[in-house]
């Protein structure tokens, strides 16, 4: 089995881009698409702010663009879910279910998943009212009543963008007291269009018969008590969950399980490179992950050609991973 030159994990904007860049490099990457091909953007509709696309493009649509582009350079992707890699060996060692191979460097692009409260219609209604990214989605309801769920810092901030186009945001949050900080708060109780649901579930989404949101059913904990609220989207803000499980006591993570980089996308592994959702908890955009992927692209290419900069970690990134790694 030849030894490739890289290895990308995700197929996702970062993953496609990175795949791009090290293609056009002549690099034959091989992309592992993972089980949710296209990230979380084949979970969208509309795409309206990605640059270029002037009247917007829908998120699989986009994601086939950047597929196809990838290939049209030599990019391979396969279809597959890693199942082990090991950083450590030289050269790295990456496993599906099906094949193993082993890579001079490794992109990862393994992206976050939005946690979701696990009800069908959620799934159903996704992009038709039902949205895990206000910054995505938040100009589709102009005028309209919506309902962002949760209580972390996520939830206050998309409930506060989401009033600079919506009539009126109902928060629900299932505690009577908020996870987020209290400057979060403060700013989101001063705010005279959000509403408050506390102490409260979302049981259900309901749909009109285009299959678009037009409700939900809140249930009062303490009482037991359904209401319906007519809405015509639901943001659900329940915080995100890195996809790095394979990664744990290999790479260096933070608290919240997301992978630690440093001079850009270097993990705390010579040769590996960390793109994406993966390593931002902050940004979280198709446009930044693209970018960070372009990042991986070039370290790898530099890091193949020898340059000597980038044969090593940075001295504060050689440190065991932190004992709790929790993916919360
Ligand atoms: P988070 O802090 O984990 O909060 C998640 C919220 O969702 C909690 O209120 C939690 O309720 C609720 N929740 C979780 N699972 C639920 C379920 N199944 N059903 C209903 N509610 C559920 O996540 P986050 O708000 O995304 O924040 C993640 C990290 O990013 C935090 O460290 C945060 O401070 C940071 N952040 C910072 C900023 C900022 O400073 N600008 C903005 C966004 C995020 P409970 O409270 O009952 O557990």
């Amino acid at each position: 089995m030849t030894t490739r030159n890289v290895i990308i994990i995700g197929s996702g904007p970062a993953g496609l881009t990175a795949a791009l860049y090290t293609a056009r490099a002549n690099l034959q990457p091989l992309v592992i698409e993972g089980l949710h091909a296209g990230g979380q953007l084949m979970l969208t509709t509309t795409v309206e702010n990605f640059p270029g696309y002037r009247e917007g493009i829908m998120g699989p649509d986009l994601m086939g663009e950047m597929r196809a582009q990838a290939e049209r350079f030599g990019a391979e992707i396969v279809r597959g879910d890693v199942t082990f890699v090991g950083t450590r060996s030289n050269p790295i060692v990456v496993r599906t279910s099906e094949t193993e191979y082993t890579t001079k460097t490794l992109i990862i692009a393994t992206g976050a998943s939005a946690r979701l409260l696990g009800l069908p219609s959620e799934l159903t209604l996704m992009g038709h009212g039902v949205s895990t990214c206000a910054t995505c989605d938040g100009y589709f309801f102009r005028g309209h009543e919506i309902a962002v769920v949760g209580g972390g810092d996520s939830a206050m901030e998309e409930a506060v963008f989401l009033t600079k186009f919506a009539s009126k945001v109902t928060v629900v949050h299932r505690r009577d007291t908020l996870r987020a900080s209290k400057i979060m708060q403060d700013k989101a109780r001063a705010n005279v269009k959000i509403a408050w649901l506390l102490d409260s579930e979302v049981e259900e989404i309901q749909a009109t018969g285009k299959g678009e949101v037009s409700a939900m059913v809140v249930r009062t904990n303490k009482t037991g008590a359904r209401t319906v609220v007519p809405v015509s989207g639901v943001f659900v803000a329940i915080g995100h969950t890195p996809n790095t499980s394979l990664f744990k006591g290999q790479l260096e993570m933070d608290q919240n399980g997301y992978l630690v980089t440093h001079d850009g996308v270097k993990t705390s592994v010579t040769g590996v490179f960390a793109c994406g959702d993966v390593q931002d908890h902050v940004y979280r955009q198709a446009i930044t992950a693209a970018g960070t992927g372009c990042m991986a692209a070039l370290d790898a290419e530099r890091y193949l050609e020898g340059v000597p900069e980038y044969q090593s970690v940075s001295p504060q990134s050689i440190q065991p991973p932190p004992a709790t790694t929790s993916s919360r």
